[in-house]
């Protein structure tokens, strides 16, 4: 059985304790991953701290150079990588699955790359001149979640390295092993310490983000977790990048066509499984509309091929663990007790963490379904009389990642689009992120933003270099 390791100050890391990590579609054992002491974290965090000066002191040029190699390494790796996460994290090869989020971990290393951050006249008169750098801060520390394993931990990696800050990377405990291979490959082009992980559960990612050395903490995953996270930062005064859970709402305006806009909504509700933070998490239709609605994504559910994502045929694989699994099951039930119209389509194999694809109407704001994050493939849709009402319901929630408008024309969408209260509202798709795009919740779904400029200035310290002229 192969055992994976950590890696700290560019040399693998023998673990005392290990888990096995199993592949949700078929059960099989995809190896060991190492799970860390507190000492491991300690010696990820000095070996990080010893690196950064150095770091820091390489040119812009040279580390732009070196994350554009990061990216040929991962372009290099990329079906190696895509099969690891389809084994591991469960998405299919195909469609938008793991050989897409390979590609978006490149494009999202290709962007900073060529992105730069240059000292800014802030102001300036007869008397004085003020200019604004922006300094590293110094060592970051990056927790992961499961969904989508490699593209978020590489959204938090690389602008970081790119504006001179070291990392420690703690991916999830149920999806460690492709990201500590993604580590290991790019680890290649990195100086030594640049570049750390730890690896374990909860525990491990406290013991990290609490360290009195941590400089900034990108977190994403759930919001208990975010809030622990806040408290734990009070030891090192850290500021934090915390992209939380959502429970995007998707509003249908009167009218709208629902062949044409179908394809977009079900994508939106239904990549990866729904095991996405930006999904179409709770859809609302005119009552004038429901049926066709109903009618155009049962249309596209009912062709969805189902089953182990290795599979090229298959385009949606099975849920990634057990707990999220059970939970989704649960939410479902809940609704199919209180009378809920549950649709269900797809022949799910009888191995693995599968469920159909699943529409449930009949449904309204109150039941679970609709106002807990299910992060899983059931999309309850709601019913409206008017367009306000649904205005207010999704706006009803504390969670406010995402969100989204569907009409025939833009003259109708845009006014929509500025009432909802969220960090994107898109009109017409969703979840559509880019690199070049700030991407943040509002509200319980966190703070700060990643991505594009302001995604950099998020990982470096604002100095101003003051003169009398
Ligand atoms: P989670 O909060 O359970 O775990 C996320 C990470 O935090 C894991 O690595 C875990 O080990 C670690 N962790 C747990 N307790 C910790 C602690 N006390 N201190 C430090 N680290 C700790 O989340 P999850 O179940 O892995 O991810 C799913 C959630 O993430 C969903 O709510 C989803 O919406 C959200 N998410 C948000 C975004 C976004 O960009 N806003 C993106 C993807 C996922």
């Amino acid at each position: 059985m192969q055992t994976f390791t950590n890696l700290v100050n560019g040399k693998a890391v023998e673990a005392a304790d290990h888990q096995e990590i199993f592949n949700p579609a078929t059960g099989d054992s995809l190896g060991l991953a190492p799970l860390s002491s507190e000492q491991d974290v300690n010696d990820a965090v000095i070996a990080a701290r010893k690196a950064q000066k150095m770091w820091a002191n390489t040119s812009d040029q040279e580390r732009q150079e070196t994350v554009t190699r990061v990216a040929e390494i991962l372009q290099d790796n990329s079906e190696y990588l895509a099969q690891l996460v389809t084994r591991e994290q469960g998405k299919p090869l195909a469609g938008p699955g793991s050989r897409f989020e390979i590609q978006a971990c490149i494009g999202w290393t290709q962007v900073p790359a060529a992105l730069s951050l240059p000292p800014e006249t802030v102001y300036e008169d007869e008397e004085r001149k003020d200019t604004l750098h922006r300094a590293p801060l110094g060592v970051v520390a990056a927790i992961a979640p499961w969904n989508w394993p490699l593209m978020i931990a590489i959204w938090q990696i690389i602008p970081a390295i790119r504006m001179g800050n070291t990392v420690v990377l703690k991916p999830s405990e149920y999806t460690p092993i492709a990201t500590l291979e993604m580590v290991r490959l790019i680890n290649q082009v990195l100086p030594p310490g640049v570049l750390n992980t730890v690896s374990g559960e909860g525990r491990i990612g406290a013991a990290l983000t609490s360290h009195p050395d941590i400089d900034k903490i990108m977190f994403t995953g759930s919001e208990a977790t975010g809030r622990r996270i806040i408290e734990a930062s009070s030891r090192n005064l850290a500021p934090i990048t915390l992209e939380l859970g959502g429970n995007d709402a998707a509003i249908v305006v009167p009218g709208t066509d629902a062949k044409a806009i179908s394809e977009g909504l079900f994508w939106g509700a239904f990549l990866n499984m729904g095991q996405t933070c930006a999904c179409i998490k709770r859809l609302y239709v005119h009552e004038n509309d429901y049926d066709q609605v109903i009618a155009a994504l049962s249309d596209i559910a009912r062709k969805m091929p189902i089953g182990d994502g290795m599979n090229d045929a298959n385009l949606i694989g099975p849920l990634q663990n057990e707990m999220q699994y059970k939970k989704v099951k649960e939410l479902v039930d809940d609704a199919r007790t209180n009378g809920c119209d549950v649709m269900e389509f797809g022949d799910t194999p009888e191995k693995g963490y599968f469920l159909p694809v699943t529409l449930v109407g009949n449904i309204s704001d109150g039941q679970r379904l609709v106002d807990e994050e299910q992060f899983g493939p059931a999309l309850p849709i709601v019913r409206y009389r008017n367009l306000d009402d649904a205005i207010a319901s999704a706006n009803g929630l504390s969670a406010a990642l995402g969100a989204s408008i569907w009409a025939n024309s833009l003259e109708e969408a845009e006014p929509i689009a500025l009432m909802l209260e969220a960090g994107t509202v898109w009109i017409n798709q969703h979840g559509a992120i880019h690199p070049m795009v700030p991407f943040g919740g509002n509200k319980a779904s966190g703070y700060g933003v990643e991505f594009g400029l302001e995604g950099l200035k998020a990982v470096t310290q604002p100095r101003v270099i003051s003169i009398k002229k």
